[in-house]
Parts: C-alpha cells; structure tokens; sequence
C-alpha cells in the first residue's frame, strides 16, 4: 500500500507533505496517515483506503475526499 509523500493543500493551493513514518509493515487500510501544509499550515487527516492503491498519486483524490466527507 503506498501513499503519496504530499498533497495539494485544498484550502491554499500549497505542498502538504507527509509527517507520519510509515509503519516497519507498510500502510495498512484504515491507517491514519497526517500531512502539514507547509503554506497555511493546516494538519489533514487521512485514512488509507483501498481506492489509493497505486503508485500514481492521481490515483489519490484528495479533493473528491473533501468533499465526501463535507456531505457526511
Ligand atoms: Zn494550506
């Protein structure tokens, strides 16, 4: 399972990089991995889930992931 070392801030368009180490294993489903912004500095919060399977991080949608979580 791997996840992408950064993000694209969706609140200030910036890099946010990875600031968990990954497990000795690897990333499990249902990990909580944290990225800091480096722009606003805003902490996200993400859970691995099968969908981010992959080695593209375009397989990652972080904003489709926003927004179905806004919806719950
Ligand atoms: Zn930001």
């Amino acid at each position: 399972m791997e996840v992408p070392e950064k993000i694209t801030c969706v609140d200030c368009g910036q890099d946010a990089h990875l600031i968990t180490y990954p497990p000795e294993e690897g990333w499990q489903i249902g990990d909580y991995v944290a990225y800091r912004c480096r722009g606003c500095n805003d902490r996200w919060d993400l859970v691995v889930d099968e969908n981010d399977s992959g080695t593209a991080s375009d397989s990652f949608d972080f904003r489709q992931w926003l927004k179905d979580r806004e919806k719950k």
